[in-house]
C-alpha cells in the first residue's frame, strides 16, 4: 500500500465515520460491501449504525449472510476456477 493509498483509505474512513454519525441519529441503514476474501464477492450488507458498531466489536468484519473468510486452499480453488 502506498502513502496515497493510505491517505485515500483514511479519507474514506473519515467520510464513513461522518456518515455513521448522521445515520446513528436517524436510525437508517447504510450499505456496506461484504468484507469476505472471496475475490468474486460483491454482496452488499445493509446495517444501521448500531448494527455496524456491534458487528465491528464482535465479528470484526462486515460479512453477508453465509459468507466467511475462505481458507488458502479454498481461495486457490476459487482463483483456479476463474
Ligand atoms: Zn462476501
Amino acid at each position: 500500500m502506498t502513502s496515497s493509498d493510505s491517505c485515500f483509505a483514511q479519507m474514506l474512513n473519515l467520510v464513513a465515520a461522518v456518515q455513521r454519525d448522521r445515520l446513528r441519529q436517524s436510525g437508517e441503514a447504510s450499505a456496506y460491501v461484504c468484507e469476505c476474501n472471496d475475490p468474486g464477492c460483491r454482496r452488499v450488507v445493509y446495517l444501521t449504525a448500531g448494527e455496524y458498531d456491534d458487528t465491528r466489536a464482535h465479528a470484526g468484519l462486515v460479512l453477508a449472510p453465509g459468507h466467511r473468510l475462505l481458507t488458502a486452499a479454498e481461495l486457490r480453488r476459487t482463483s483456479a476456477a476463474a
